[in-house]
């Protein structure tokens, strides 16, 4: 078995797959796990219990939101009680890959896989080594966990599965515990068109004296769109954050497709995590769904390798597989197609003092609603439950 990248969704897979006895090779094309470390990471608390992530890899815990207008009004939901956590990326990876080779994993570090295709009922992927040499891996399976770039299931039929695209520019800066402390034990939205056109702007603490900055905008095929540094910069100067020192980099970015009914599979060749459309476009994450991705696949791709060793033909092996999609479509629930269609809507509609003023509206409509009730909104989709004031807006209504 052969896992190719090693993300959250791929060195999941292969820590599941070691665990359970099957003999994989991960191979990563970082050097390693700190380079272009490029996730916000902010996570519902519920998803850190779900997927057993351990303290190590959480940098710090929020209780609260906070979400900043248009017109630079700050309005604050805050409760006692821990609702998420904002994860260090580079630890995540670094914990997962260390998982995954303890179990028995070969971890393969700086090795770039370039293509692959089936030869005699095997899979033959094409790698390029940290030291330049290209060989060929011989494997049962091969897993495409490449993320959004999708380098080897590549692009879905742009008429048929349209993938929408955003893209996300972070720092990671040092600040003094005066400059940290109003930032700290909630996540910050800068929404509306001044902060940053077609998207938004966040800033989510770290430990204690650093702070994940950043921007992201949907990518808008219509229209030129100004460069996102610029809007990062202007965010940082008007949160007074101008002068902090600047320790990381970095940025990416997400596609998926809105109704995720792209192929999943193609042969033996599986899409794990983004490479099926698992980021969530609303509100630009996707951990947690490419664990959820990994832990759908794991037990169908089990029973696959286990017809396989049983000597049943290659069609019997292939259709363990057939319940993929379906069921992680299951697993990700009914709003999920929803919250990507009010993704386009809402970040490419960001674009007026019109819809500023819609915003406004919807934000001033959020004030009657407990933090919690935020969290359900924007992690778990629940329009219907507490978000019946901003439906409206979302859906064009208003
Ligand atoms: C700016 C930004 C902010 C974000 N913020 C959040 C957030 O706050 N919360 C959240 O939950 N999600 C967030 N996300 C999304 C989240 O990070 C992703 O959805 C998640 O990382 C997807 O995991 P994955 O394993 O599917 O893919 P990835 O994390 O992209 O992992 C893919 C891996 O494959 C490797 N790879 C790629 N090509 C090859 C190749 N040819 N050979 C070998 N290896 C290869 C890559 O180096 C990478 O390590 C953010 C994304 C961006 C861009």
């Amino acid at each position: 078995m052969l896992v190719v990248g090693g993300g959250p969704a791929g060195a999941d897979l292969a820590c599941g797959l070691a665990r359970a006895g099957v003999s994989v090779a991960l191979v990563e094309r970082l050097q390693r796990p700190e380079q272009a470390a490029f996730s916000s990471a902010a996570l519902p608390l519920q998803a850190l219990q779900q997927f057993g992530l351990p303290a190590q890899v959480v940098a710090s815990r929020w209780n609260g939101w906070q979400l900043i207008g248009p017109d630079g009004q700050r309005r604050q939901w805050q409760q006692p009680a821990v609702l998420g956590a904002v994860l260090d990326f580079a630890a995540l990876r670094r914990w997962q890959l260390q998982q995954a080779a303890g179990w028995g994993a070969q971890v393969q570090l700086g090795c770039t896989a370039l293509g692959c295709q089936a030869v005699d009922g095997a899979m033959v992927t094409t790698v390029r080594q940290a030291d330049g040499r290209c060989t060929g891996i011989t494997s049962s399976w091969v897993v495409d966990a490449t993320g959004q770039a999708r380098t080897l299931l590549g692009e879905p039929d742009p008429r048929a599965h349209p993938l929408v695209a955003g893209v996300g520019l972070e720092w990671l800066l040092a600040v003094d515990q005066p400059l940290w402390e109003p930032w700290s034990g909630r996540l910050s939205f800068m929404l509306g068109s001044q902060w940053v056109r077609q998207g938004y702007g966040w800033i989510f603490p770290m430990q204690p004296g650093q702070l994940k900055v950043g921007v992201c905008r949907l990518i808008d095929p219509q229209q030129p769109q100004p460069a996102l540094g610029r809007s990062l910069e202007t965010l940082l100067a008007r949160c007074d954050l101008g002068s902090a020192t600047v320790l990381d980099r970095h940025g990416g970015a997400i596609r998926s497709t809105v109704s995720r009914h792209e192929p999943h599979s193609r042969g033996r060749l599986i899409g794990l995590g983004d490479a099926v459309s698992t980021a969530n476009l609303l509100g630009g994450e996707g951990i947690r769904h490419a664990l959820a991705s990994s832990r759908t696949l794991l037990p169908l791709l089990l029973d696959a390798i286990g017809r396989q060793q049983q000597g049943r033909d290659e069609g019997e092996q292939l259709r363990a597989l057939v319940p993929y999609r379906r069921l992680l479509q299951k697993q990700l629930g009914w709003r999920w197609p929803l919250s990507g269609r009010l993704a386009c809507r809402t970040w490419l509609g960001l674009a007026s003092n019109r819809a500023d003023r819609r915003l406004e509206r919807l934000l001033r409509g959020l004030e009657g609603v407990r933090a919690d009730q935020l969290s359900a909104l924007l992690f778990d989709y629940r329009f219907e439950r507490y978000g019946w004031r901003a439906l409206p807006y979302l859906l064009g209504l208003r």
